[in-house]
């Protein structure tokens, strides 16, 4: 079986599916392609990958792909029928290219589909790319407020430590508080799950009470919250934000837009100098302010919108987001032969195109929902 590795092409993308060490754990039966300078940008040369047993070459010419990035329309007309692909995909949010990968005969498997179950956590890739992006926006806070993190005690006098508040615990928040943390913040976070609160304190930080109270689904994500709710939940967000030097926001619902949690007025509340770091920026941000994909200054207040953060740490990044592949591959093709056994709970949940159709159950509904408006609005 030959794995190809294309370049990634969207802007801003630093990060390679495969990296040498996976591809030297891959195992008998297993011939990597990958394609010229592919890992240059996450510090992988095409040395390494030769001094490993992959080949530089079309990474398109293979059995399976494996990228990180959603295909381009032209990089899935460059796949064929039959051939099997593993991504990022967006299932939820991109209907039509789900559907032109149905329509090329493509096996798509979604990283965002692995099931969060303890059997598929090696294949986690949201997860791993979470805590990378959590890390960082805790960076990023350090870098852009105009003060320390930690306490310091000087001859020159004490300087009391920076407060932090962390809106959305899930794995990017978790991470954030722990970086936050070890730079010396005293760190408080909220989030709409009760059961977060544990995972809070266990980090050092104080849960946020903002008696609003949310409901987790079955695979452990947040349910969106009512209108009701949302307006409750601003509003007492604005009322505590002032006290805080750094917000960083990470809060998601699958397939939805980010929910808005902080309200321009909420910004403007805050002092000057005070830094908030949208990491839901991606999906158009948890703050009403964030420009996705530019840093912007609002009476004193920066606010980083900072898109695909985790492509900033190329290097691990990578290096995880290949070992999901690598386990995802080797779990698909167990001794270098696609065996697709869709009674098994993790193929049938990543797997969203097989056989020239959207197989994948949450993909077809978001699809026929998208229809359905498409058809209402004309
Ligand atoms: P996510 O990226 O979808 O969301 C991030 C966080 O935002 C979540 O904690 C969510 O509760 C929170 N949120 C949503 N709306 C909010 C609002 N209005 N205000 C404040 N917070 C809000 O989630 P995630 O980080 O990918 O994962 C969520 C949880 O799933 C994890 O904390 C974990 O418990 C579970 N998980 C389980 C496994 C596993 O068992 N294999 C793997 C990964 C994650």
């Amino acid at each position: 079986m030959r794995v190809g590795v294309p370049k990634e092409t969207a802007s801003g993308e630093h990060r390679v599916a495969l990296v040498p060490e996976t591809i030297g754990r891959l195992g008998e039966g297993v011939d990597v392609v990958v394609e010229g300078s592919a890992g240059a940008a996450a510090g992988f040369t095409d040395e390494a990958y030769r001094g490993v047993g992959a080949a530089i070459g079309d990474p398109w010419d293979t059995e399976v792909v494996a990228k990180v990035a959603p295909p381009t329309q032209d990089e899935t007309a460059r796949l064929h029928d039959g051939q099997a692909l593993i991504a990022f995909l967006q299932p939820l949010t991109d209907a039509e290219g789900v559907e032109r990968l149905a329509a090329a005969g493509v096996y798509g498997f979604a990283l965002e589909s692995i099931p969060r179950i303890t059997r598929a956590q090696p294949m986690d890739a949201l997860s791993s790319q979470a805590t990378v992006g959590g890390y960082k926006a805790a960076l990023i806070a350090a870098d852009r407020l105009p003060r320390f993190l930690p306490m310091l005690m000087t001859a020159a006098g004490t300087i009391p430590p920076a407060k932090v508040l962390v809106l959305g615990a899930g794995v990017a928040g978790l991470q954030a508080i722990a970086t936050a943390r070890r730079l010396g913040a005293v760190v408080s976070a909220f989030d709409v799950r009760p059961a977060v609160r544990e995972q809070v304190e266990s980090l050092g930080a104080r849960f946020l009470d903002l008696g609003v109270q949310g409901e987790e689904t079955e695979g452990g994500y947040a349910r969106e919250l009512t209108p009701e709710q949302q307006a409750a939940q601003q509003s007492e967000l604005q009322a505590r934000i002032p006290q805080f030097d750094a917000v960083i926001t990470t809060a998601a619902v699958p397939g939805r837009p980010a929910p808005r949690l902080i309200s321009a007025d909420a910004v403007r509340a805050m002092r000057p100098g005070s830094v908030i770091v949208d990491l839901a920026a991606d999906t158009g941000g948890n703050c009403e302010l964030t420009r996705p994909g530019q840093v912007v200054e609002v009476d004193g207040v920066w606010l980083d919108g900072t898109t695909n953060v985790p492509s900033t740490v190329p290097l691990h990044a990578s290096q995880l987001y290949a070992r999901n592949v690598s386990n995802l591959l080797q779990h698909l093709a167990p001794g270098g032969e696609l065996k697709l056994d869709f009674e098994d709970e993790i193929t049938r949940a990543c797997c969203v195109t097989y056989g020239g159709q959207v197989v994948n159950e949450r993909a077809r509904q978001v699809m026929q929902a998208a229809a359905a408006e498409a058809e209402s609005g004309r």
